[in-house]
This record gives C-alpha cells, sequence and structure tokens, in this order.
C-alpha cells in the first residue's frame, strides 16, 4: 500500500447532516492546513427525484447502509423543487447531479443542495458554467468535474496541447483518449481558476477497467484536487464487481483516490456494501460489523458449508464490533486459515467444534452450529465492551480436535491429506 496522495480538501454537508471531507494533506481553499480524510464512500439513488417520499427512503436506506454521500439526478425543474424537502428529510449530504441545463445547478443551489456535479460533455458555455461556478462560490459549495468524451469548450492551442498530450502518451494503450480527457480538464478547470474556485473534485470514469486506472493515474500527477473514483456503465453486480474492484483497488493501493463510488446496473445497496468492504479489505476505513472468513469447501468436507456460511454472513449483521468471526469446512486447514478469528468453528462429520479466541467451547451437531455459533459472537461481543477481552487476542494456542473422535469419521479422508501436520498448528495470533 502506498501513502495517501495529498490533495486540496473539499467538505460537503452542514452542521446538521455532519460534514464529510474528501481528500486533504495539502491546504484547502482557504489556505487552512489538512490531513487526508478517510476515503468516502458515495452512491445514487435510482428512483426519480420529483417523486419525494419514494426519493427520501432510499436516502435513508442507503445512508443506513453506510453511504457517507448520496447523489440525486435533478434533469427536470421538478426535480430541482422537490430538492428543499428532500434535505428537509433526510441527514446525509446530498449532491445535485446535473446533466443537461445550467440552470437546475443554479436551481439546486438555491435549494441547499450540498455539492453539485457538472458534466463539461453537456454544459459546455463559458458563461453559464461561470454563473454555476459563483453561485457556488456564494454558497460554499465545492463541484465535482466529471470528465467525459463529450466536447467541452474549444481553446486555441487544443490541437498543439493534444499533439504534445498525445506525445506524452504514445506508450500507452489508451493514449489519444487520455490525451483529450487531460486537455478537457485543463481547459474546463481553466474557466475555475480564473473565477478564482478551488473547491473541485475530478472523476474520469471508463467503463474499461484499464483505463480507469491510467486515467485517473495520469490526473493524479497533473491535478491536486481530490480524485472521485469509478467505473462507469459497469455492468451487472456480478461481472461490475471485478471491473471496480480491479480499478479502484489499484488506484486506491497506490494512494489515489478520494471518494468512491461502485456503479451496479442493480440497487444501490449493493454499491455501498460493495465500496465499504473494498475499503475495509484494503484497511483504508476502520470495520464495522463482523467480518468473516469461510473456507471454499473441498473434497473433505462433510457438512453443508455453503447453506451455513449464508446463514451465518444474515445474522452476523446484529453484530456491532469487527469480530473475525471463521467458517472452516475441517480441520486439517481450517485452524491455520481461521488464524486470528475470535470466533471459529471447525465442521466434521455433521458435527462442529467451536473456539472462542482460541479455547475450544463446544462439540456440537451439525443443525446447531448457527445458533451456537451466533451466541457466542453475541457473548464475545458483550465481553468485549465490558473490557473483559479484546479483539484479535488470542487466549491459548488452539489444540486442532480429534477428527476421528470428536468430528466424527472423516479419519479416513483425512488420513489421506497430510492430517499429522495438523496437531502443529495453532489459531491466533502469536
Ligand atoms: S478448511 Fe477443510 S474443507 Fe475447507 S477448503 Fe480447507 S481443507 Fe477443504
Amino acid at each position: 500500500m502506498h501513502p495517501r496522495r495529498p490533495t486540496r480538501p473539499i467538505f460537503v454537508g452542514n452542521d446538521r447532516t455532519g460534514i464529510v471531507q474528501i481528500g486533504g494533506g495539502l491546504p484547502d481553499s482557504a489556505g487552512r492546513e489538512s490531513t487526508p480524510a478517510p476515503v468516502s464512500v458515495q452512491t445514487m439513488t435510482a428512483g426519480y427525484t420529483h417523486e419525494i417520499d419514494k426519493c427520501v427512503a432510499e436516502i435513508h436506506k442507503l445512508h443506513a447502509a453506510g453511504a457517507d454521500i448520496v447523489r440525486v439526478a435533478v434533469p427536470e425543474r421538478k426535480d430541482t423543487e422537490a430538492l428543499p424537502e428532500i434535505l428537509n428529510q433526510t441527514s446525509v449530504p446530498i449532491v445535485a447531479d446535473v446533466h443537461f441545463h445550467f440552470k437546475r445547478a443554479l436551481e439546486a443551489v438555491e435549494a441547499g443542495v450540498h455539492k453539485i456535479r457538472l458534466n463539461p460533455g453537456n454544459i459546455n458555455d463559458r458563461v453559464q458554467v461561470i454563473d454555476v461556478i459563483n453561485a457556488c462560490k456564494d454558497a460554499k459549495l465545492p463541484i465535482r468535474v466529471g470528465v467525459n468524451e463529450g466536447s467541452i469548450i474549444e481553446r486555441k492551442d487544443k490541437q498543439k496541447r493534444l499533439k504534445e498530450l498525445g506525445a506524452v502518451f504514445s506508450e500507452t494503450k489508451y493514449g489519444y483518449m487520455l490525451a483529450i480527457m487531460i486537455t478537457k480538464l485543463e481547459e474546463y478547470l481553466d474557466i475555475f481558476y480564473e473565477q478564482d474556485f478551488h473547491d473541485v473534485a475530478i472523476s474520469a470514469k471508463s467503463m474499461d477497467a484499464a483505463m480507469v486506472i491510467d486515467a485517473y493515474t495520469e490526473i493524479s500527477k497533473r491535478f491536486d484536487h481530490p480524485l472521485h473514483l469509478g467505473v462507469t456503465h459497469a455492468g451487472p453486480k456480478e461481472t461490475g464487481c471485478i471491473r471496480s474492484v480491479v480499478a479502484l483497488g489499484t488506484l486506491l493501493a497506490n494512494g489515489v483516490g478520494d471518494t468512491i463510488r461502485i456503479s451496479y446496473a442493480n440497487d444501490p445497496i449493493y454499491e455501498v456494501e460493495d465500496g465499504l468492504e473494498l475499503l475495509w479489505s484494503l484497511g483504508l476505513r476502520e470495520r464495522k460489523g463482523a467480518e468473516l472468513i469461510a473456507c471454499p469447501t473441498c473434497g473433505r468436507i462433510q457438512v453443508d458449508l455453503f447453506t451455513l456460511v449464508q446463514e451465518v454472513r444474515a445474522k452476523l449483521n446484529e453484530i456491532e464490533l469487527p469480530l473475525k468471526v471463521a467458517v472452516m469446512g475441517c480441520v486439517v486447514n481450517g485452524p491455520g486459515e481461521a488464524e486470528g478469528a475470535d470466533v471459529a468453528v471447525f465442521a466434521g462429520n455433521k458435527r462442529g467444534i467451536i473456539y472462542v479466541q482460541g479455547e475450544k467451547v463446544a462439540n456440537i451437531p451439525e443443525e446447531e452450529i448457527l445458533d451456537r455459533l451466533l451466541a457466542e459472537c453475541r457473548a464475545f461481543e458483550a465481553r468485549v465492551r465490558s473490557g473483559e477481552v479484546k479483539l484479535g487476542e488470542k487466549k491459548v494456542d488452539i489444540v486442532p480436535p480429534d477428527p476421528e473422535g470428536e468430528l466424527g469419521s472423516g479419519w479416513e479422508k483425512m488420513a489421506a491429506e497430510r492430517i499429522k501436520g495438523a496437531a502443529q498448528v495453532t489459531v491466533g495470533r502469536t
């Protein structure tokens, strides 16, 4: 993991919603020193903004799932007219996504929204852009500039600049596209700088994960504004997840990126859940709730582990502290793979043995595993809260269960797979 790239922070929200800082490490536009803020998670409502009750309900749901910022589309006047009531009924910073008419941006600012997103491909009249900049400046609102392939304001030296950048990027697969993107950003942001406006975040999304990595990497070298990462039109969750995680994960591991939006052709709640899991996995945010470790199963399995894992996952939602919980199919590799788990179960022939920080606490039939595991998780969480134990703290080395005696008849299968090695395996941190 590389250190976070320092950026000029922006601030989204107000005293009522709480203020989300995006980026940091450089002085802000008022000259105040800053430190990098945790990477935030954004998403966007899928319904119509002018359907106020539904929109508010969706925002509440996304906020409760962990979204730090929620964006709404405002394509029509009736959408910006709905904003005051939506803002009144919600308590998370709201971004108005303006695509087609600069007046929607002015109306959204007037309504009290917390940030504006402009698309240079659609709002490209210099006078109109300046109107929006000045409105945001007066209201002290930041703007995200989301560059895309659409053309923006022409500048005199565009061809020359394209040629220069084209040469710079000639080695990369997306050289010409990158040259266009950088050129567009430069000319669009020039308008902002001329107005002495610097509360800007940048995005440069593409549906191509490799292009996203190249584009944000180049932009991160040329601008000191915080970056909003995303793979656009990533598709259904199943494949969109891979595209998004490979692009955003690569950038974040390289220290690039200050806020993320994963986008799926699905319920945006998954965008929030997967965005948070990505940041937790990289250690960029403090995990909330339990972390589940589970084995993929193999020919040694003797319980219905897939069903058990899904049931445990659903029920673990009630755990608030970041307990590490392991659900392992057998004892051969289970103890080693579950290292560091606070609560773990190792299954055998229709049975499971449960450990709490290395101590064996139960040997139970398969049908009792779920309830007992959850009971141990709840009890352990209560002990952590009372200060009796600490998360990730090992009490004793695990003594691997005897697969022949304690876990039933798995011996023949396991004997062929170095079961003697299991005797040396320990669980937990040393
Ligand atoms: S824990 Fe056991 S059942 Fe699960 S994958 Fe490893 S060896 Fe196979």
